[in-house]
């Protein structure tokens, strides 16, 4: 038999798993830690990606689902935070000669909205956003039946997004984007910033924080906690009202750990996109909804990815 390998790449852990063709369910899945003693990350994919192909099967295509600046027409990874030199690497080419099969890699943002259209939430959609909020936040767009991609695959990043001239520093380097205002990060950073300054709090100051301690502290009623979810809430739904009025979707799917939160995030999201939005008619018959495919998202789309390429 011929089976189609998906590959997740992430910042801390590699997954890999073999599938049949039109099977969700994996013939063989692993993962290991990005970064190990025996060999580089990318030797590490390889025996991994090795491990997971059935013996006497052959594979008819690879997908990978990597983080940061990904190049999908040429293969390239060109950043790829918290992997040690992965800069400009010429991924898809590598792993094509390596395995001797058509090798497909795509932003992970991208191959989670490419998942949930194909296979979770977004089933039966033809314009659909999908938004990851976890230590970054993530989106990839889907119009027409088609992922959009840009000319260098760069297209649709709703974290970069600037939504206040000289705001706090984003993760990239630049100021005032949405990912400074509303990420996991931002969000623990916020509450960090206001405890400092003597804001009260149930949380303990001069500690490093998460987005997670921040939720369960604003579900006990602390209002600083709760004051980071709203503005995080409230710059997510002015994102999300500004990719409405570009791109007219049916479905908003929301990943991602931080969208895990709930209504604190939810409740202000929803209120400020209902506020900034130009008319009623980009809400009429529009699902805002939370990922279905939870962990395995990253697989799957690789997964549609493979599945994608001609002859496959
Ligand atoms: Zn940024």
């Amino acid at each position: 038999m011929s089976v189609h390998i998906a590959v997740d790449v992430g910042g801390t852990q590699l997954r890999a798993a073999s599938y049949l063709p039109e099977s969700l369910n994996p013939l063989k899945l692993d993962k290991i830690p990005t970064q190990g003693p025996d060999g580089s990350p990318l030797d590490r994919l390889k025996k991994l990606i090795a491990s997971v192909i059935p013996e006497n099967d052959t594979v008819s295509a690879i997908g990978v689902a990597a983080p940061g600046a990904v190049n999908p027409y040429q293969g390239i990874i060109h950043t790829a935070p918290n992997i040690p030199g992965w800069t400009n690497l010429a991924l898809g080419p590598d792993l094509q000669s390596f395995f001797d099969t058509p090798v497909y890699i795509g932003n992970d943002a991208n191959m989670a909205a490419l998942a949930e259209w194909q296979y979770g939430a977004g089933r039966g959609h033809h314009h659909l956003i999908y938004i990851t909020v976890s230590t970054g936040i993530g989106t990839g767009v889907i119009i027409d039946d088609r992922l959009l991609l840009g000319v260098s695959g760069l297209a649709t990043e709703m974290g970069h997004v600037t939504v206040m001239m000289d705001g706090p520093m984003c993760g990239c380097g630049l100021r005032g984007h949405i990912e400074a205002f509303a990420s996991g990060t931002a969000i623990a950073k916020y509450v960090e910033e206001e405890l400092a300054k003597g804001i009260q709090s149930i949380l303990p100051e001069r500690t490093r924080l998460s987005a997670k301690d921040v939720a369960a502290a604003a579900y006990q009623g602390d209002q600083l906690s709760i004051t980071a979810f709203q503005r995080a809430g409230r710059v997510l739904g002015i994102g999300l009202a500004n990719y409405l009025h570009i791109f007219n979707p049916s479905i908003i799917i929301i990943g991602g750990g931080v969208s895990r939160s709930g209504e604190i995030l939810f409740g202000p999201m929803r209120a400020s996109l209902e506020e900034n939005v130009l008319s009623s008619q980009y809400l009429d018959g529009l699902t805002l909804t939370s990922s279905t495919l939870g962990d395995e998202v990253g697989l799957l789309g690789a997964l549609a990815l493979a599945r994608s390429l001609p002859g496959n």
